[in-house]
């Protein structure tokens, strides 16, 4: 913190005085070995129960006893010293130099604890920093409580707003700023209140001479037993600004949408500890919401980020002495926690998922956001880097997601083996086609009423030289993401009309072909005309083809209508998969010539589970049925699951309960051999 402040007339010290109004100051000046009390506050007067005059000696205004205590600080000045008095009252004191055009002095500050709270002292001393800092600002600084009522303003203030200090006290902050100017810093406020020092390039204020000199404000929450308070703003010119170093170091380190500290602060935190990674265990949880793209497609980049600052107000509230969190990228946050105890880290983490649990409201909307936590540590003995702790959370990070996600894991060695990062995997998949890595399997759909089976999902796979069998849910985001899914799409489409024609050449009963298809495949400009080359091309009946869409491919109403419009021309089906995981599912069935319709597993998962999926898949059945629908359900693994679909007429399911997704040969020799 500030270690001198160089201000330019002697009036300053009165100032100091002035800016500490909860506390004890006293201002003192050395003259040849001998120390002399220059000015003083009345609480200072209070506290020591002394008559002050000006220039007396520091041992007879302290008094003996207690001046003997206070002179060693003198030594440390900067820091928080934690003193005694007689009367067994118990004080921190904070010295500090201040340089004026007069000479050198010291400035002492001292509060006074009043409850017994030894234990918290310390951790009131870090957070009293704050305070102490903005205490000693010779700058206009106004004081605000919780609700943004002005409760105190120094002189430097009223003579920069051109009021008495007293005429604005009690006044809401919100009237003193231009209302161009409000909107800006309700949020703002808010964060300082929630622990976050805040800076605001520009603001105009309100004055009695009305100018509109722009100025900058700083905003530093105040604490008081380790809460927070209230706020202090620091009035600064605007080219003051950003030479303020201190100042500085809370924008480089702040996260402009949340507030919180940023991947930059996360860099400096881990400096500060790996000097201690010796004596400490320190585990880094990185934490990723769950499939946050789709609120920023579906709400729009500002309600999605007004999402983000909720979320992490609610992370913010999991901050400790020994857990800081950090917003590390977009959707992803940073926690470092110091810990004894594996079971600390783990609470922590439980913590982090509890907080989401309550929806998040938006426009009277609820939306549930979920997230997935991967967990590295440095423990005692063994430290670690930064970088590779990132590098094994993410490891971690990455095993949840591809294992259900919204839960938390901690890096196991095997994870790195099994689960390498994502830039590997997407090179290896680059070269999978090449390499003849990809196979199609084929799982079987059970018509209910006739027991027949005659149509078929076609599932990708892919086995990797290195990596092995990797599973779809794993690589197809990756190929999605890099743009591989067109290319990837194309092969598939082409093999199943392959097959077709084999099969048909063999002899085989015709049967139709499920094949999923991604958003980005869908969108494709000759995606129907590709549809068509291939039903050309390979001779095949359009109504063996069906095409499994989900709700990212119909994100434009005009685009998707057309397109499916298009296929309906030539006749192929298209199924909706997923369905029910969505939005707005139901106004899909209506406006778009859709005709088969895929429950999700999830839904048949909790049959005679949960009531209300129960009641869900009655209604999506009913529904589907009354607009002429076809119905699938898929993840049918259990006897009463089958059951509760052939009582309420769906006509055809696809699970474990039947067969697994199996390769070429299996299906001909199961299903076409008879
Ligand atoms: P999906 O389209 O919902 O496919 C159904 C998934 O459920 C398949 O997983 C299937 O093996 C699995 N499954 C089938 N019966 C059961 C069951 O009874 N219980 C459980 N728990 N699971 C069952 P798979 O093959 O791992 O594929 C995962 C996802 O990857 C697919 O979900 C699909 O979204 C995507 N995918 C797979 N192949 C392709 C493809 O060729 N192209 C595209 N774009 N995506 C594909
Ligand atoms: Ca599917
Ligand atoms: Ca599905």
């Amino acid at each position: 913190m500030t270690n001198s402040i160089t201000v330019a007339i002697n009036k300053k010290l009165h100032d100091i005085i002035q800016l500490n109004p909860f506390d004890a100051v006293a201002i003192l000046k050395f003259h040849d070995g001998h120390c002399s009390v220059e000015m003083v506050n009345t609480s200072a007067t209070v506290l020591f129960n002394t008559q002050f005059t000006a220039g007396m000696d520091a041992v007879v205004f302290f008094k003996d006893a207690h001046w003997n205590q206070l002179q060693p600080c003198l030594n440390k000045q900067g820091e928080m010293h934690y003193v005694t008095l007689q009367n067994a009252k118990q004080i921190v004191v904070n010295m500090q130099p201040v340089t004026t055009s007069e000479g050198s002095y010291i400035s002492v500050v001292m509060r006074l604890i009043t409850n017994d709270v030894t234990a918290a002292l310390e951790a009131q001393i870090e957070t009293a920093k704050h305070l102490y800092f903005v205490e000693q600002y010779v700058d206009p600084v106004i004081s605000l409580d919780l609700n943004g009522h002005i409760i105190y303003a120094n002189i430097a203030a009223a003579n920069k707003l051109a009021i008495l200090g007293n005429q604005i006290l009690g006044k809401s902050i919100f009237e003193l700023i231009d209302e161009e100017y409000v909107g800006q810093f309700g949020p703002l406020f808010r964060n300082t209140l929630e622990g976050y020092p805040m800076g605001m390039p520009q603001c105009v204020l309100k004055n009695k001479m009305f100018s509109e000199e722009p100025v900058c404000l700083k905003t530093f929450p105040t604490y008081w037993d380790g809460k927070v308070i209230g706020a202090h703003i620091v009035i600064k010119n605007v080219d003051e600004f950003f030479n303020d170093r201190e100042h500085h170091h809370f924008i480089v380190y702040q996260d402009e949408l949340t507030g919180l500290f940023n991947r930059r602060a996360l860099n400096e935190q881990w400096t500060m500890y790996s000097e201690r990674q010796h004596e400490m265990n320190i585990a880094l949880i990185l934490v990723d919401l769950d499939r946050f793209k789709k609120f920023n497609e579906s709400l729009g980049k500002n309600k999605a980020d007004g999402m983000l600052y909720e979320v992490s107000k609610r992370f913010g509230q999991l901050r400790n002495e020994f857990c800081e969190v950090f917003r590390y990228n977009g959707d992803e946050f940073v926690f470092l926690v110091r810990y004894y105890a594996r079971e600390e880290v783990e609470v922590i983490a439980n913590e982090i998922l509890r907080v989401l649990l309550e929806p998040f409201v938006v426009e009277e909307q609820e939306y549930f956001i979920t997230a997935s936590i991967g967990i590295a540590s440095s423990v005692v003995g063994q430290p670690l880097e930064l970088d590779k702790l990132l590098h094994r959370a993410d490891q971690a990070l990455f095993y949840v997601k591809n294992h259900g996600r919204s839960h938390y894991r901690f890096y196991r060695k095997e994870m790195s083996q099994a689960f390498p990062n994502e830039a590997l995997i997407e090179a290896h998949l680059r070269r999978a086609i090449e390499f003849d890595e990809l196979a199609v399997h084929f799982q079987p759909q059970i018509d209910l009423v006739t027991n027949r089976i005659d149509s078929f999902e076609a599932l990708l796979r892919w086995n990797n030289k290195k990596f092995g069998a990797v599973p779809p849910s794993q690589f197809i985001p990756i190929a999605e993401s890099s743009g591989l899914i067109i290319h990837i799409g194309d092969w598939i489409l082409e093999r199943v009309f392959q097959y077709q024609k084999e099969w048909r050449e063999l002899g085989y009963r015709p049967v139709r072909i499920a094949i999923n298809i991604s958003p980005k495949q869908f969108k494709q400009e000759q995606f129907v005309s590709k549809i068509k080359h291939l039903l050309e091309t390979y001779e095949i009946e359009p109504e063996f083809v069906e095409l499994e869409i989900t709700e990212g491919s119909m994100t434009n109403v005009h685009e998707t209508s057309s397109i499916l419009r298009h296929l309906k021309q030539l006749g192929v089906y298209v199924s909706v998969d997923d369905f029910g995981t969505g939005y707005s599912s139901l106004s899909y069935l209506k406006t778009y010539p859709i005709d088969i319709i895929k429950i999700d597993q999830s839904f048949i998962a909790d049959i005679e589970k949960d009531k209300k999926n129960e009641a869900i898949i009655k209604a999506i059945i009913l529904l589907s049925h009354n607009l002429g629908l076809e119905v699938v359900a898929e993840g049918v693994e259990e006897k009463n699951q089958e059951q509760f679909l052939k009582n309420n007429n769906c006509e055809k399911v696809q699970g474990y309960l039947y067969n697994k997704p199996l390769p070429v040969e299996k299906v001909i020799e199961q299903y076409f051999i008879n």
